[in-house]
């Protein structure tokens, strides 16, 4: 009996130890929290220091930068990594841009970049048309018929949504062919980035659009020493599907980008011009959860800014404007150190989110872009700058 009542006993101390044990587990993995990731880079840099032209000076160009994904978030992670500085912080005008579609609360990169280029919202998986699938014409077609020349400089495959919201019209972003046969009709002068596979091989159609361009007068280069000799009008693609990453590019991007600037100035004369520069594969390495190469993809773009800015200050009637199509990620910066450049970041989701996202602008017309608006109002107030 006596051993009966201890078994018990025995039993009922082993039992509350493991009830208590069951219910401190949850509350030890709060504590723990999400798993961080921690990153520094190696590859600082110094940001331009630049003096704005006069805020009445007259607007001939636009330069109108897009990162693809770049919240506010992800802004900040890579203002630590660069140990507190970020050439965006030269830009003194800053308000927000809410992203939704018409379709959807969280917005994809068509809809998201429609509603920039053409100055209204569409719903998902739209490119270039509202969601009746009616041609919606973006800043770079009312730059033309004023004479302006015209650019696309991307870091990704010229498919992709971005690029394809300012120069193609259709309802299902992934219909590769058609959208990619409608650079043979955008009329833009220089066009750069990556995706050859998209203009061939790849194709079901069995068109060959590189060589239609080619008949329409476009000179094609296939390399960077190509495109540093080739004159307008430019198709260059760079690359069979995406640029390489950041980290193995070097200065590709920011190549890309001068001579752009360069050739479309010198074409353009007194009549100016209109180019749409995409950050693009910020957003796809924030998909992949990585935060080393987005950032770096970050970094790329920042200091692509810089010459930019640099540009814009030595030319003084050139308005730039910086923001982002969404958020991606739903990346928090939980940790880090501000002195080593580190950051300590999780990974909410592996999608696009919903946060209202920065809009950051500089030069003449640049004391306009304040407060909260609606993305497709932001394209709306770009393009009143193309007259
Ligand atoms: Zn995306």
């Amino acid at each position: 009996m006596i051993i009966f009542v201890g078994m018990r006993k025995a039993l009922f101390i082993l039992f509350a130890v493991m009830t208590i044990v069951v219910a401190c587990k949850p509350k030890q993995t709060e504590e723990q929290g999400p798993q961080l990731q921690y990153y520094t880079t190696e590859k600082t840099y110094d940001i331009v220091s630049v003096t704005s032209p006069a805020p009445d000076a007259e607007v001939r160009n636009v330069i109108f930068l897009i990162g693809d994904g770049m919240g506010l978030e992800q802004v900040s992670c890579a203002w630590v990594l660069n140990h507190g500085k970020l050439n965006l912080d030269n830009m003194p005008y800053t308000g927000l841009s809410r992203t939704y579609s018409t379709s959807d609360l969280i917005t994809d990169s068509a809809a998201g970049g429609t509603a920039l280029a053409v100055g209204e919202k569409t719903a998902n998986s739209h490119v270039g048309c509202n969601p009746a699938n009616e041609p919606l014409y973006s800043m770079l077609d009312k730059a033309q018929k004023l004479g302006k020349k015209t650019g696309v400089v991307v870091t990704c495959h010229m498919a992709d949504a971005t690029p394809c919201d300012f120069c193609c019209h259709d309802d299902d972003r992934y219909h590769y062919d058609a959208i990619i046969a409608d650079y043979t009709e955008c009329g833009v002068d220089f066009i750069a980035g990556g995706g050859r596979d998209y203009f061939g091989s790849k194709r079901q159609d069995g068109r060959d659009i590189v060589e239609e361009m080619k008949a329409k007068g476009y000179n094609y280069a296939a390399t960077e020493e190509e495109l540093m000799a080739a004159q307008l009008p430019v198709l260059a693609l760079l690359a069979d599907d995406n640029l390489p990453v950041a980290a193995e590019r070097g200065d590709l991007y920011r190549n890309m980008t001068a001579r752009c600037l360069d050739l479309l100035n010198e074409a353009s004369g007194d009549k100016g011009f209109v180019v749409m520069l995409e950050g693009s594969s910020i957003d796809d390495w924030l998909h992949a959860n990585d935060i080393e190469k987005a950032m770096e993809e970050l970094l790329d773009f920042d200091r692509t800014l810089g010459d930019v800015l640099q540009w814009a200050a030595a030319d003084g009637h050139t308005l730039v404007v910086v923001t982002a199509d969404h958020a991606t990620g739903a990346l928090t910066l939980q940790d880090g150190d501000l002195e080593k450049g580190e950051i300590g970041v999780a990974f909410g989701n592996d999608s696009h989110n919903g946060i209202a996202v920065p809009v950051y602008a500089w030069g003449p017309g640049a004391q306009l872009f304040t407060g909260i608006k609606e993305n497709a109002e932001w394209g709306s107030l770009i393009a009143s700058f193309i007259h």
